[in-house]
């Protein structure tokens, strides 16, 4: 392998081929937090003395993301859902632990079982759709902790490769109101707290490396209830044109942000489904009240 392009000196531990930068571990390390800084910055994200929630899964994703941060000097502390799905949730919640443990940094936990009053088997057992409730109702609670805890910030470890396969999936469905929100920050306003995604720039490749390099654990099963087929041909597809096109993710994502969104961002609540209201019973914005977590608990008393 090639030398590190910034020292000269040392050999090369990874390249990174949308930038075609051979790198040494060290300077590795040092391009990512540096890159993940002028993202934040590009994008106004959020200010140096922000107080920060992380969104933490246990994958690589939110981990790196909150080992980054927290090198570069931001005051961070992750949240963790746990979703109660048997194994998964509490192997994915003790490695969150373990790591937060590490980085001697607070992990706080929302059990939904404690919440709700029943768990995602529990929503599988009753409805088709308990894939994107339960992506709902992890929304919800990140939310409503960060509301109620006063963040400055909501991040979620979102990277290039998710962002990049989601935009092909809202433009070829042509779903205007994802599109109308696609950014990689949104503002606070209507009771939602302001919310970012500072990997939006990396490859989940660059990611997996900075992970493998700091010797970071995280987990690499999947849900074990999520069928995500359709999610995966997208990402699949969006893998194939960067493979004969390099480049092309970054393209596709960045050019989207520049060229078109302004145009949807100018009318966003043409895009949007219907106005918001407050949930009479806790408060969060819902479509309607009592919102869906309101009514879930309902029924679980029930
Ligand atoms: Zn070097
Ligand atoms: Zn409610």
């Amino acid at each position: 392998m090639a030398r590190c392009r910034k020292c000269r000196r040392k050999k090369a531990d990874v390249f990174i081929p949308h930038h075609r930068l051979p790198l040494c571990e060290e300077h590795f390390l040092e391009w990512f937090e540096e890159y993940l800084a002028r993202t934040v910055k590009k994008f106004k994200m959020f200010s140096p003395k922000a107080k920060i929630l992380v969104a933490i899964s246990g994958g690589k994703d939110s981990l790196v993301l909150w080992k980054a941060l927290n090198n570069l000097g931001y005051h961070t502390e992750g949240l963790f859902v746990d979703l109660g799905i048997e194994d998964f949730s509490l192997i994915s919640r003790r490695v969150a632990e373990n790591f937060a443990e590490e980085l001697d940094r607070p992990l706080h936990v929302v059990s939904i079982a404690k919440e709700i009053g029943l768990t995602i088997p529990d929503l599988k057992s009753r409805t088709k759709k308990y894939c994107s409730l339960c992506g709902s109702i992890k929304r919800y609670f990140f939310n409503r902790f960060a509301r109620q805890n006063n963040f400055d910030v909501l991040v979620t470890g979102h990277n290039l490769d998710d962002e990049a396969s989601s935009l092909l999936s809202n433009t070829i469905n042509w779903q205007l109101k994802y599109l109308a929100r696609k950014y990689p920050v949104l503002p606070e306003g209507n009771g939602f707290v302001r919310k970012a995604k500072p990997l939006c720039r990396f490859t989940a490749f660059e990611i997996k490396e900075y992970a493998r390099l700091q010797k970071i654990e995280y987990l690499t099963e999947r849900c074990p209830l999520s069928p995500e087929a359709t999610r995966l041909v997208y990402a699949e597809l969006m893998d194939e044109l960067e493979e004969k096109m390099p480049g092309t993710k970054i393209r596709f994502y960045m050019d989207y942000l520049r060229k078109v969104y302004p145009i949807f961002n100018k009318q966003v609540e043409d895009f949007l489904d219907r106005p918001l209201t407050q949930c009479e019973f806790c408060g969060e914005p819902a479509v309607s009240s009592p919102c869906f977590v309101c009514k879930l608990k309902a029924e679980a008393k029930a």
